[in-house]
This record gives C-alpha cells, structure tokens and sequence, in this order.
C-alpha cells in the first residue's frame, strides 16, 4: 500500500518507534487477559504523548488537535488501541476551557507530568441513555461541599484513572427554563471517592475496553470541585465532544489503514487455485471499495481537525468525520475478515480483535442515529425528530 508521508511524519515516525516496541503480541496477549496495557500507557505519558494538547504554561506541547488526532491515529494503525488512553487527550480540555485559574494550575502541570490521570467522563446513565439533560445523577450543595446521589453506565478508564469528570443535576429538571440547564460539572477525585460513596462495578464486554457501572451514594465532593458556573455543565460537555468525535474519527482511521494492509498482504500472499487470492476482482474490488472510502473519510477528518483548531465552529464536520470514519473501519474491517477466510477467525491475526474494536464506534460515544439527527436538524434544518 502506498504510504505518501504527510506535513506529520515526525509524529508519525516517532509514534510508529515507540509502538514497535508494543508489537501485535504484546495487544493480543492483554486482549486474551483482559488486561489493561499499563506497559504502553506508561510509555506514551513517559514520552508527553498524552500532553499533547496541554499548553506549554501548564507543561504541555501545545500543540493543535491536528497532531493530537495523528498521535491516535497511529496508536491504531500500528495495531493497537487509543480506546485504553484517548479520555486523557479530551478530558483535560474540559478543564482548560471551563476551569478556573487555580483548578488549571493545580491539576494541568501534574496531569502533564504523568503523575495524575484524567481517563474519565461520566455522563451516560441507564434509565436515561442519549437523553442526556434527563439525567437523574443529582449534586446537592451542603455548605462546602456537594452530595452526589444517581447512577452511571459504561463509565470507561475509572479503573486506570485518578480523576474523572462528573456530569449531575444541581438544579430539578422542573425548575429551569430550558431543559439543557441546571447540570453542573464537576472534578471526582477517584482515589478518594471510590468505596467512600462511589461503587465501581466492572462491565465485561464485546472488546477489551475497561468500562463500568457507577452507584453514587452520598458521596461527597469538595464545592471547589465545581467546573466554572453551576448550572452551566452541559453546555461545557457539549463543547468538548467535538474534540472527542474528530479523536476517535481519527483512531477509526488508523483501524481502516490497518484493516487495509493487513487484506492487501495476505490477498497478495495466499495462493488458491494456483494463484493469489487478490488477483480475483471479486476478493481485489471490496478492498480497493473500501481503501477508497477511508481515504475520503480522512479528508473529513482533517477539515474537522482544521476548523477546530482555527477557534471555528467544527460541529458537523466533527459529526460526519466520526460517522464517515467510524463507517469506513467498520467495511475495511468487515472487508478484511472476508479476504482471510477461515483465518480471519483465529486470535494469532489479531483481525477478529480489531473487528470487534472498530465496531464500538458506531454506538459511542454517540450513535450513527444521533449523529443524523444532528446534521438533519443543526445543518439541514430539518425539524427536531426527538
Ligand atoms: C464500551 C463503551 C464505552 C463507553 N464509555 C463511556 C464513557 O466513558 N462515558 C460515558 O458517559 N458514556 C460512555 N459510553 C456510553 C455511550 O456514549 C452510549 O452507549 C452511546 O451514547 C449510546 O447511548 P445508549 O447506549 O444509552 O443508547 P440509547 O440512547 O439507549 O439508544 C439505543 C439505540 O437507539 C437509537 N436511538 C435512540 N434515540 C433515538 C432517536 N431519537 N432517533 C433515532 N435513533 C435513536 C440509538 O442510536 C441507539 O442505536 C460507552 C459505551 C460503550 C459501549
């Protein structure tokens, strides 16, 4: 497969030096024992990967989403996973857009250094899914503090986290003027939350993604833990998840260059019927089909990172980047399955794990169905469906 070299190639080449030392055994072998791949997270904060987006006043690089969205990219087009580390790219600029002086000062330099995680986001809950501003997670303030009563769902990285970002209600559903209001955010400081109010169930699932369940009990946060305004949290959530979309548009696209080489390799390489399997066009066409797909869903992919770190609004193009791109790993992975036969199947080629990785990001962090939902109603105009 033609690899051009882009205006990112430093990146690229000193991403692709460090994931070699993380090869296809060391990804298969967390998978089979639903590990966490501490080894290579250690060594991605080690060399400030996941600073990226931090400035460099708080010990950061600075540096856009463009190259943040590269730093994923690569993560899974060498075969691994950005699912295990992408909260931490994201989370922290919840922080930097929304917290304040000293809530920067304190948490940012550490966070940079790789002596604090910020891996998590708690939004989801079971009763509510999509429905986000009918979360019935409440904080109540009692003097200095808040009191956290609910529940969420599918809260991924608490595990592997020391703070995580909380979304509650502070003010009842039935007293604001606009649904959207009234939700605050907040920073959980996990290491001592969890089993003094917050319980932490794991969720054993499709892919090796550590993801949760979370019972809030009365537990009790620090009010200087409030995120800017109260009342004003959702608005903040939602200004992070374009970030959060182009991030994992880019990982889907490192799946789909992975899926693609590894169809292209082995159709190049198996010989039925005394020759090689590419040179039929019906094995040959699905994958150039879907080579060409990635290929545009990149370019979205790029406009939404250019936007984005122009300061202009970026999103539908972070929308249509996630769904172009989430649409195009999952063909390249389906295609590439289809190209190995039986071998697909067997753990050693690793296909099935990444098949079963991709598909996650036709659902999170936001469905096919709401992404249309949103183009339909923000860039249509077409009438609110829900
Ligand atoms: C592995 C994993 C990790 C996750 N990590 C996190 C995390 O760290 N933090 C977090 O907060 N959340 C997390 N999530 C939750 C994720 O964001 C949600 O699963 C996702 O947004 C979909 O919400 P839901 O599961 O509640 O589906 P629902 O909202 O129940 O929807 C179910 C289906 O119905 C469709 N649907 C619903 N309403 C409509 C409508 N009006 N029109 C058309 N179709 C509709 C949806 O598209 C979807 O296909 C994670 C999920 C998974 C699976």
């Amino acid at each position: 497969m033609q690899n051009i070299p882009d205006e990112h190639q430093d990146i690229r080449d000193a991403m692709r030096e460090l994931c070699r030392q993380y090869p296809d055994e060391y990804f298969r072998k967390i998978d089979a024992e639903e590990a966490y791949p501490e080894a290579f997270v250690d060594a991605l904060i080690g060399a400030g990967w996941l600073a990226a987006m931090i400035p460099e006043e708080y010990g950061g690089s600075g540096l856009g989403l463009t190259e943040a969205s590269v730093i994923m990219e690569e993560i899974n087009r060498c075969g691994g996973n950005a699912g295990a580390v992408h909260g931490q790219m994201y989370n922290m600029g919840t922080l930097l857009r929304n917290g304040s002086e000293a809530q920067k000062r304190k948490y940012l330099p550490r966070i940079a250094a790789g002596k604090l995680r910020i891996q998590s986001m708690a939004v989801t809950e079971p009763t509510t899914g999509t429905d986000t501003t009918k979360i019935k997670t409440v904080a109540v303030k009692k003097g200095d503090r808040y009191v956290v009563n609910g529940q969420k769902v599918w809260i991924s990285r608490v595990q592997h986290s020391d703070l995580m970002i909380l979304l509650a209600r502070t003010t009842p559903l039935a007293e604001v003027k606009k649904k959207s209001e009234g939700m605050s955010i907040f920073i959980v400081d996990l290491r001592e939350a969890v089993g003094h109010g917050l319980t932490v169930r794991p969720i054993p699932n499709l892919v090796n993604h550590e993801t949760n369940e979370l019972f809030f009990d009365n537990l009790e946060i620090p009010a200087e833990n409030l995120i800017g305004e109260e009342g004003r949290g959702f608005k903040y959530i939602l200004d992070g998840l374009n970030a959060e979309r182009t991030l994992i548009a880019a990982e889907c696209i490192g799946d789909g260059y992975w899926f693609i080489e590894r169809a292209v390799r082995y159709a190049n390489e198996r010989i039925v019927f005394d020759r090689p399997i590419g040179r039929n066009q019906g094995v040959q066409f699905p994958i150039t089909d879907a080579y060409i797909e990635v290929e545009a869903a990149n370019l979205m992919r790029f406009r939404a990172c250019s936007l984005y770190d122009a300061g202009q609004p970026a999103g539908a193009q972070a929308n249509m980047a996630k769904y172009l791109a989430a649409k195009a790993s999952w063909e390249a992975a389906n295609v590439c399955m289809q190209t190995h036969g039986g071998f697909g199947f067997a753990n050693e080629y690793d296909i099935e794990r990444k098949f079963r990785e991709t598909r996650l990001y036709q659902v999170a962090p936001i469905s096919t169905n709401l992404i249309f939902a949103y183009i339909a109603e923000h860039v249509l105009g077409l009438p609110r469906s829900f």
